[in-house]
């Protein structure tokens, strides 16, 4: 047990199971130390995600639809009760409707879109809006977003969009937040295997070919994103923010095909 995360408590928004990013990142930060609340989505995760924090010794477990100002302004009302303030905020949440996460992002409705950028994107600043009023002692914003913000990757479409949109509002809120000593910063994750990933087409597919591709020659795990995450809501990365950190087995920097790698 290292002492990394001593004192701090943290708000961990995202776990859906023991797939999910977020708990690969609360993992890295119980073993240093850290005390976390959890939210949950609807009651048929909320009895994923209850015993999983009871795991690590977390007491507050809260629902959260992000879409839902009232439910958020609750959370945070109850966090300033309970805690009376806040150090760190993992933001690991992206939905779009996967009936548009196939074909051309050309043809994405209106509705598809405001709801993806809605969820996606907006949560983020909304949950900062209330984060940053109790991050008296200054603090860490995390959220995490994926290289389709950046180029083109098939099927992720609206997705992609709305990662491009989180991560100039990490960019923008950085700049908002720096002067009370609170950080913003985003993990640009490779893929992996979750239950938001079994939404995009062929995704199969792409795991293969990242992982042929990368210069790591293999895929990025769950507890390597929790080791990154883990740096960036502690004071390891106390002069980094705004930053998009790639967590990826390095494909980001890849121009070409590796010319040696199997056909998939
Ligand atoms: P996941 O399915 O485990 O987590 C997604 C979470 O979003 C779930 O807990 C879900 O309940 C939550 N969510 C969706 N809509 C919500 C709403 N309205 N209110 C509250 N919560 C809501 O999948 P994951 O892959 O761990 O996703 C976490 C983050 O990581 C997402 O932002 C995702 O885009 C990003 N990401 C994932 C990958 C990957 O390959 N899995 C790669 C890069 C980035």
């Amino acid at each position: 047990q290292g002492t990394l995360m001593q004192g701090k408590k943290g708000l961990v928004m995202g776990v859906a199971n023991d797939r999910s990013i977020a708990w690969g990142i609360a993992q890295a930060v119980a073993a240093q130390g850290g005390e976390m609340a959890f939210t949950y989505q609807g009651e048929a995760l909320g009895k994923r995600v209850k015993p999983l924090a009871e795991s690590i010794g977390a007491s507050l477990v809260l629902p959260c639809d992000v879409t839902d100002e009232a439910a958020l302004d609750e959370l945070f009302a109850t966090l300033e009760r309970e805690w009376g303030k806040l150090d760190f905020v993992v933001h690991a949440i992206g939905w779009a409707d996967k009936q548009f996460l196939r074909g051309r992002y050309v043809d994405t409705p209106r509705e598809a879109f405001l709801t993806a950028l809605d969820i996606s994107c907006y949560s983020f600043t909304a949950v900062a809006q209330r984060a940053s009023a109790l991050m008296k002692d200054g603090g860490s914003l995390l959220t995490l977003s994926y290289l389709g913000a950046e180029r083109v990757m098939p099927h992720y479409n609206v997705m992609g969009v709305a990662k491009a949109a989180l991560e100039a509002s990490v960019r923008y809120m950085a700049a908002d937040l720096g002067r009370d000593g609170i950080r913003v910063n985003g993990i640009s994750a490779g893929p992996i295997k979750t239950l938001a990933a079994s939404g995009i087409g062929d995704f199969r597919y792409i795991l293969k070919w990242n992982q042929y591709n990368a210069p790591l020659e293999r895929n990025v795990g769950l507890e390597e994103v929790g080791g990154a995450g883990l740096y960036m809501l502690s004071d390891l990365s106390s002069g980094v923010t705004g930053e998009i950190h790639h967590v990826d087995c390095g494909y980001n920097i890849v121009g070409m095909k590796n010319p040696t790698a199997p056909d998939i």
